[in-house]
């Protein structure tokens, strides 16, 4: 044992040809499989076979085998695959505006409910913003990124007890000799003693680098992103492709909010697990976690007696940390910062991932630039790129982050102990914030097109909405205490 531990804490890599990668794109692969077919049997050696000696690793993916896994998947994908996507979904729908632009692609004509003042008809179709959800969401899909990951179920023989006993000891050397841990988080992570190690280990070994490249998403951010992009692709081609006409507007009011209460149930959920976190940070010890071994009661499946996992790993970060109590000290304090600082602080989905779930806005102006520039419809035309830009880049994210901040409100009055008439209050207060935050800027808008030129109201929008979005966020933007 004491041989054993020596060798995990030391850190050093003691058979360099234990440390294997995986391209992303295999791990993803592997992972698809399993949501596929659960219960399908592959020989721990193909497994194996998938990865490849290594320098170095490049992304340490950590996660809890309990949590969900289509929804992990999800998130990997959307971890690996989202940048190409956006942009390939992007360069598609623009491509496709100027085919329909020129007349190449079919399309009708409807009476143009342009800012209320053009009286002609436009040709419209939804072809751009489609072809940008088909690109990126094939894209996403069939992408074939060559980071190389560690994936554990991959990278150490599973099916070959000496193998895999040398590959668990120089755990902690793989975590040294990786450059960033991403962290697949589910309210289950905390609770597992190897997650715990494989965190604190990344910490350790990482030390002198300021801030350690820890990368943590939370799996619920899956469904949000899913619900943002398919949400705001259905509005857009609601707004494109249905005739001008009060009932559809009053239509397209009532799914805008519909569509905003489900984000913000999201949202709210996200706290929810957040504030789990929190409460396994304060109250976090390494007694109360688990390992599969203990839960077997240290018995192996012919009933021989295995070594307990855990044991092994208390023994290393005493060492690491001089003793428990200093291990789970840092453990609520530096490493809790480290993990929920991030993900509490700012955007909601992270600023780069609040672009990408945005951005079928600009799948959907290339659409609308095409109709106008078709129609010749001059200044109204020209404004298309400015709204562009202002809804992708700041104000629809600073609209998400306000969303985050009153679900994140909520979540704390519904912890509370409130009377029946303040519960009442909050309710409403809820509805009302997020009926605003959804509908307000969409009224300012209109109201300086009727009182302004086109060119002078796209630029005083432009200009407000970015103000209001820089003093939002530097007053608003904060870690949890
Ligand atoms: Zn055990």
């Amino acid at each position: 044992m004491a041989a054993v531990v020596g060798v995990v804490s030391g850190l050093q890599l003691f058979s360099p040809d234990l440390l294997r990668a995986v391209p992303a794109w295999v791990a993803l692969r592997h992972l698809r499989r399993l949501c596929l077919r659960p219960g399908a049997e592959i020989a721990p050696a193909d497994l194996f076979a998938l990865s490849h000696e290594v320098k170095s690793i490049s992304e340490f993916w950590s996660h809890s085998w309990r949590g969900r896994l289509s929804a992990k998947l999800c998130l990997l994908l959307m971890l690996k695959n989202g940048g190409a996507a956006v942009c390939l979904g992007t360069v598609a729908a623009l491509f496709v505006a100027v085919l329909s632009y020129q007349d190449l692609l079919p399309g009708w004509y409807k009476a143009a409910r342009i800012e209320g003042r053009f009286d002609g008809e436009v040709k419209t179709s939804p072809w751009a913003i489609l072809s940008g959800l088909i690109v990126a969401s094939l894209t996403l899909l069939l992408w074939r990124s060559r980071v190389l990951v560690f994936l554990d179920q991959i990278c150490i023989h599973q099916g070959d007890a000496g193998l895999k006993a040398k590959a668990i000891v120089q755990l902690g050397a793989f975590l040294k000799n990786s450059r960033k841990l991403v962290v697949v988080w589910d309210p289950t992570y905390l609770s597992r003693a190897w997650c715990v190690f494989e965190l604190a280990a990344f910490l350790h070994t990482h030390n002198d680098e300021k801030p350690a490249q820890v990368v943590v998403k939370p799996i619920v951010f899956a469904p949000a992103v899913f619900v943002i992009a398919i949400g705001g692709v259905l509005l857009m081609a609601f707004e494109i492709c249905l005739p001008s006409h009060n009932l559809f507007t009053l239509m397209r009011a009532l799914y805008l909010i519909a569509w905003g209460l489900l984000v913000a149930h999201l949202l709210e959920d996200f706290w929810r697990h957040a504030d789990v976190a929190e409460e396994q940070f304060r109250t976090f010890s390494w007694q109360s976690v688990t390992c599969d071994c203990c839960s077997m009661n240290h018995l192996g499946p012919n009933g021989e007696v295995i070594a307990c996992d855990k044991e092994i790993l208390t023994r290393c970060l005493n060492q690491w940390f001089g003793s428990q109590e200093a291990f789970e000290n840092r453990v609520r304090t530096s490493v809790r910062d480290s993990f929920l600082g991030p993900i509490t602080r700012g955007f909601p989905l992270g600023y780069s991932w609040q672009l990408g779930a945005n951005s079928y806005l600009a799948w959907g102006m290339a659409n609308m630039f095409a109709s106008r520039a078709h129609a010749g419809a001059g200044e109204f035309t020209v404004v298309v790129p400015i709204y562009c830009v202002v809804w992708w880049l700041w104000l629809a994210p600073i609209q998400y982050f306000t969303l985050g901040l009153i679900a994140r409100w909520i979540h704390k009055k519904h912890a509370e102990k409130l009377s029946r008439p303040a519960a009442c209050a909050v309710t409403f207060t809820r509805y009302f914030g997020y009926a605003m935050n959804c509908g307000l800027p969409h009224l300012y808008q209109r109201l300086l097109q009727m009182v302004l030129d086109q060119i002078s109201a796209a630029l005083v929008f432009a200009f407000t909405t970015f103000s209001w979005a820089l003093v939002a966020y530097h007053m608003w933007a904060k870690p949890s205490k």
